[in-house]
């Protein structure tokens, strides 16, 4: 039976990735070895990592002074790499916005490395909104925000204007929508929401971000910006795999109109699902309709027997990956680039059989 994939990370891939990633796993360009099998120094994969990284900038349409990497770690890693690399020492200062539990994580670590600012926080509210931040007038040595909240299901529709260096967790929706990407000194993302299968995290930075620092930080190489760009990201072993997994997804985008193309497509399936939320009187979106997430949306059933329903009906149509996350509970549908728009047709489908089905039970 076809499933509808609503896994919020890891999560759905495009079909063609898979096949072409599973066909690549017994042979790799008629070389006589699977990728598992190559080294990450052979012609074969500096190709593979120096596409991956082109198409990254090309998708965002940025310049060549910004630099790709691919690190270990995961997006969680950049939460103590983006401090430690970006803080002055001994006087560090960064202002962070907190939009969720990912932020919180982000504060919680770059506190250690320096004086942290949380200059707007919508955490009284429970993180229902995005809180209005037009410009930022202090220095800092960076200001952080996070693009979007894969959890709550809330997403910065325009981000403040700063004389800062502007750093942008996109985990949950680089390659999503149509921004300037040049507003940013370094984005980063774990691959595993929009952009591949887990094992590994984009870095984008600007040069002129790293040339400014101080010379004399002591950093551990494998957490060093600077120690990875000038090894072009082998530094050690790259995960080959998750970086050719990237690479075939990245070809997928460019193949379905670019970043325009995949803003189209999100718009379509998340304003369908939306107008679904707001017409039917069994559900409640969770946020206020301004921060709606166009990746991830947040829900509730009401009524018990209506959430059994709800559940039974999802798990008959082949829906997956639908409950809500373990802190907040209720329900998230995460809408990421593969997922097609049939499987949302699918869910309201679903939705509005609990609207009818209901009635017929009263
Ligand atoms: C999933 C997620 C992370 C954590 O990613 P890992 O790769 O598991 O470390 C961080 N930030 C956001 C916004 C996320 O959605």
């Amino acid at each position: 039976m076809k499933k509808h994939i609503f896994n919020a990370g890891p999560s759905v891939l495009p079909k063609e990735v898979i096949l072409e990633a599973s066909e690549a796993i017994k042979e790799y360009n008629r070389s006589g070895l699977s990728i598992l099998e190559i080294s990450h120094r052979s012609k074969d994969f500096i190709e593979i990592i120096e596409e991956a990284k082109s198409s990254v900038l090309e998708l965002l349409n940025l310049p060549s002074d910004y630099k790709v990497l691919f690190l270990h770690g995961g997006a969680s890693l950049q939460f103590s790499m983006v401090p430690m690399n970006l803080m002055k020492p001994a006087v560090g200062s960064a202002a962070y916005v907190d939009t969720g539990s990912w932020s919180a994580k982000a504060i919680k670590d770059a506190k250690l490395f320096g004086e942290v600012s949380v200059i707007a926080s919508s955490k009284e509210e429970g993180y229902g909104f995005i809180p209005k931040l037009e410009s930022i007038e202090d220095s800092f040595d960076y200001v952080h925000l996070t693009a979007n909240n894969t959890i709550y299901g809330t997403q910065f529709k325009s981000f403040p204007k700063t004389n800062s260096p502007l750093v942008c967790d996109m985990s949950s929706d680089i390659f999503s929508r149509n921004l300037d990407f040049s507003q940013f000194d370094l984005i980063y993302a774990g691959v595993q929401k929009n952009s591949g299968a887990a094992g590994t995290t984009i870095v984008v930075v600007k040069d002129q971000l790293l040339e400014n620092l101080e010379k004399d930080q002591k950093i551990p190489s494998m957490l060093s910006y600077k120690a990875h760009l000038e090894k072009d990201s082998l530094l050690n072993t790259p995960a080959v795999y998750a970086v050719y997994i990237s690479l075939l997804t990245l070809r997928w985008i460019k193949k379905n109109g670019g970043i325009q193309g995949m803003e189209q497509r999100n718009n379509e399936k998340s304003s369908l699902l939306y107008k679904e939320i707001d017409r039917n009187p069994m559900i409640k979106g969770f946020v206020s309709p301004e921060s709606r997430s166009s990746m991830n949306a947040t829900f509730e059933i009401i009524g018990e027997e209506n959430k059994n329903l709800f559940e039974k009906l999802c798990e008959d149509a082949g829906i997956v990956g639908i409950k809500g996350h373990r802190s907040i509970g209720g329900y998230r549908a995460s809408m990421y680039n593969a997922l097609a728009l049939e499987s949302v047709v699918s869910l309201v489908e679903v939705m509005q059989n609990i609207e009818k089905k209901s009635y017929h039970l009263v």
